[in-house]
């Protein structure tokens, strides 16, 4: 028996005894929770300044799915190329190939770039939910396909050994993810250019934040159909290209490198923000935990608070609209914080609070003001509202061994 447990025992004797002593109604308030691990071990965060941010779209569809249309490969990579997208992940249903997304989507010849960072991934596209992979290097997908309807114990294990990033996918209504949010590295917490239909997707980010799973959330057009090449080939959802495809919205990744690899580590770490499209600014989210006038973590980051209070830093970067009013609106552990304006060329806002010393907190922040047009998707400015883009929180206490 180690000390640790030795301590946790005492503690727990003595708060039984506190407990006789009281004889209170209720008996809770002494109540030792022995799942609670009270001294969590954080790993060291990267400096902030030593990363890159890229620019991509984690959910889109091309030929191999069956219900697009006009969407060839080689159609999707040129868009990224020409929107300055770093990396791109084609999405393709495994079920209209039973699983076999390797002689699919992946053997296409047009599945290749020299500048784009292509993703290995397909949707899971199971009865249950809707679930994307990343990642760096092939892997062996039909294993996930086939354990598809398998308890979550059985998909957990083929999950762990094929070491891929899992995703759900628009997790409420038809298609919700059903299974445990627990294999899961990400989630689609903005799914297309309408991101008033993400609030339930919001809502389930929060509560499962709120339960000590630390996260990341993550955006995906989930683009199907691309514009056609003659007027002859357009089909009925042809329009969709004009109001939904690459980059609505963009998911951003402050990576270590212009790798693939870096690209799934930044998203697993949870560096990440999402913009409503890729000329649209970037909501950045930082910390001087010490308030020593310098920048200690950002959005993704977990440490240990230490009871003193936080200066937190939201700017936004890249094309804001200057003279413009931005809306920030700060959640703390998944209620309203406070409703703050930002404005001039670089808007900034700062805040002090103090996160609890004991249990967790997490912040993050969305942000609302003037749309940016995206030229390639013309009516996507007008679809997303006055949406800008989000960040992932910044989170305190969280068991980095949960
Ligand atoms: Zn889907
Ligand atoms: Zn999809």
């Amino acid at each position: 028996m180690n000390f640790k447990l030795n301590a946790q025992i005492t503690r727990r004797a003595l708060a039984m005894v506190a407990l006789c002593v009281s004889s209170t109604a209720f008996g809770q308030a002494n109540h030792v929770n022995p799942w609670i691990n009270e001294n969590p071990i954080i790993p060291p965060t990267a400096g902030i300044g030593k990363g890159l941010w890229l620019k991509g779209d984690l959910h889109v569809h091309s030929r191999h799915s069956k219900e697009s249309s006009n969407n060839p490969i080689a159609k999707i990579v040129n868009f990224c190329k020409t929107t300055g997208m770093d990396y791109v992940c084609i999405t393709d249903h495994d079920n209209h190939v039973n699983g076999d997304v390797a002689h699919n989507t992946w053997a296409d010849p047009e599945f290749k770039s020299e500048s784009v960072l292509l993703l290995y991934g397909a949707e899971w596209t199971t009865t249950r939910g809707h679930g994307n992979v990343f990642s760096a290097v092939p892997y062996d997908h039909q294993r996930l396909f086939d354990v598809r309807d398998q308890r979550d114990v059985a998909v957990g294990t083929v999950k762990k050994q094929l070491g891929i990033h899992l995703s759900a996918n628009h997790p409420s209504g038809k298609d919700h993810f059903g299974y445990s949010y627990d294999m899961l590295g990400s989630l689609e917490v903005w799914n297309s250019v309408l991101w008033s239909k993400n609030a339930e997707a919001v809502m389930i980010w929060d509560d499962m934040l709120s339960s000590g799973r630390k996260l990341t959330g993550r955006g995906g057009s989930d683009a199907h159909h691309g514009v056609p090449d003659k007027p002859e080939l357009a089909t009925p959802n042809s329009k969709q290209a004009q109001a939904n495809y690459v980059g609505t919205p963009t998911t951003w990744v402050f990576a270590t490198a212009r790798t693939k690899q870096a690209v799934v580590d930044a998203l697993t770490n949870g560096r990440v923000s999402v913009s409503a499209n890729p000329y649209a600014p970037r909501v950045e989210f930082y910390a001087d935990l010490d308030q020593d006038g310098k920048t200690d973590v950002m959005m993704g980051d977990n440490v240990k608070s230490t009871g003193k209070p936080v200066k937190f830093r939201v700017q936004l970067s890249g094309n804001t609209v200057a003279d413009s009013a931005y809306t920030i609106k700060v959640v703390k552990n998944g209620g309203p914080f406070g409703t703050f304006k930002a404005t001039g060329k670089s808007p900034v806002y700062e805040f002090t609070d103090t996160p609890e010393i004991t249990g967790r907190t997490y912040y993050r922040v969305v942000v609302e003001g003037p749309g940016t047009d995206y030229p390639q998707v013309p009516q996507a400015k007008a679809l997303n509202g006055n949406m800008v883009g989000l960040s992932n929180p910044i989170y305190f206490n969280f068991d980095p061994n949960f």
